[in-house]
């Protein structure tokens, strides 16, 4: 009997998925039935993102597995209806982008770029960057992604803090955790990067309070999620220099709309929504990967902590 995959995802994401997916499952010499539309009681994976418009897995009796095509799952991480195992996506592909986005936004900050690219005003003032290893960047999350932007950022020689919820322990970056990891962090941070996980747990982790933390005049990068930021108090910072600048990639409402603040503040880059995507060739790779071990009675890999919420 063949597997039946249901492809639930952006409809126009099926053309480069399909050939990738039927591929990878011939590959794994898999007998796959794989479409975008199937009686929901036939169907045994579901390869998963928020924009296809799934949102009920009551009927879906003999499901195994829900397979995200992306990183961030908390969309779907609290649906009740779904009983079956969750795996996000970690792709080696995601990951490089968001490496290469984090880092460029960084140097941006790092090197003073717009004070030359924004202003040529003829005026000449040959003050010279200080070196990486006199600035010190702090990333907090230090999973998938966060960890390889430490450590990208390390081999670039930033001092680099980072934090994450259990301790970690991560070549030529201090690692913090917990309350007073985050306090010290902090304090320290002349750069954030933001690779957090959405979870209530982690919702305002940047507020009047923390924000205060900083050294004045620090710089954020949001490429994690919206809801991170208290994005008053990010504001509120913003305007009194507390806050020197942001780049932010994510937001609690996307599109972001016409008239909130961040669009015309002009210590604020709105980005949308593009630091990283999955890539399909190395993102079908772990798709098919987990339909193999799920046909082979192997665990999956990339689940989510349901209670966790990541
Ligand atoms: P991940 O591997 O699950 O890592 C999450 C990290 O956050 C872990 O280090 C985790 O700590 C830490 N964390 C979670 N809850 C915490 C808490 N309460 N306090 C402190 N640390 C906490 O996730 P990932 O693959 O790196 O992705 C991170 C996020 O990036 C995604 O959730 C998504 O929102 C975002 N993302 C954005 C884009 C974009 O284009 N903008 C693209 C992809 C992903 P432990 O290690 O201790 O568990």
């Amino acid at each position: 009997m063949p597997v039946n995959v249901l492809f639930s995802a952006r409809p126009e994401l099926w053309p480069v998925y399909e050939p990738l997916l039927t591929n990878g499952l011939a590959e794994a010499r898999l007998d796959v039935n794989l479409a975008t539309n199937m009686e929901p009681d036939q169907v045994d994976y579901v390869v998963y993102a928020p924009n296809g418009g799934l949102l009920d897995f009551t009927p879906y009796s003999r499901l195994k597995a829900v397979l995200s095509l992306w990183a961030g799952v908390e969309s779907i991480a609290d649906n009740e209806t779904l009983t079956v195992p969750l795996a996000r996506m970690v792709d080696n592909g995601l990951t490089q982008g968001m490496t290469e986005w984090a880092l460029g936004h960084t140097l941006r900050y790092h090197l003073g770029m717009d004070a030359h690219i924004t202003v040529q005003d003829g005026a000449w003032t040959p003050t010279a960057p200080p070196l990486a290893t006199e600035r010190t960047v702090c990333v907090l999350g230090l999973g998938e992604l966060g960890q390889a932007v430490a450590q990208a950022l390390a081999a670039l020689n930033f001092r680099v803090l980072g934090w994450s919820r259990t301790q970690k322990d991560i070549q030529g970056v201090t690692c913090l955790h917990g309350t007073d990891g985050l306090r010290t962090a902090l304090s320290q941070a002349e750069i954030v990067v933001l690779l957090l996980p959405d979870t209530p747990a982690t919702e305002n982790t940047l507020n009047a309070e923390t924000l205060a933390l900083m050294p004045k005049g620090a710089k954020i990068i949001n490429p994690g999620r919206g809801p991170l930021i208290d994005d008053n108090a990010l504001l509120d910072a913003l305007n009194t220099g507390q806050v020197g600048h942001a780049t932010l990639d994510v937001f609690r409402v996307e599109p972001l709309p016409l008239e909130h603040p961040y669009w015309e503040h002009p210590n604020v880059t709105v980005t949308p929504h593009i630091a990283s995507e999955t890539r399909p060739v190395t993102a079908a790779q772990v798709i098919c990967e987990n339909i193999q071990r799920g046909e082979a009675g192997e665990p999956f890999v990339h689940l989510v902590d349901r209670q966790l919420g990541y």
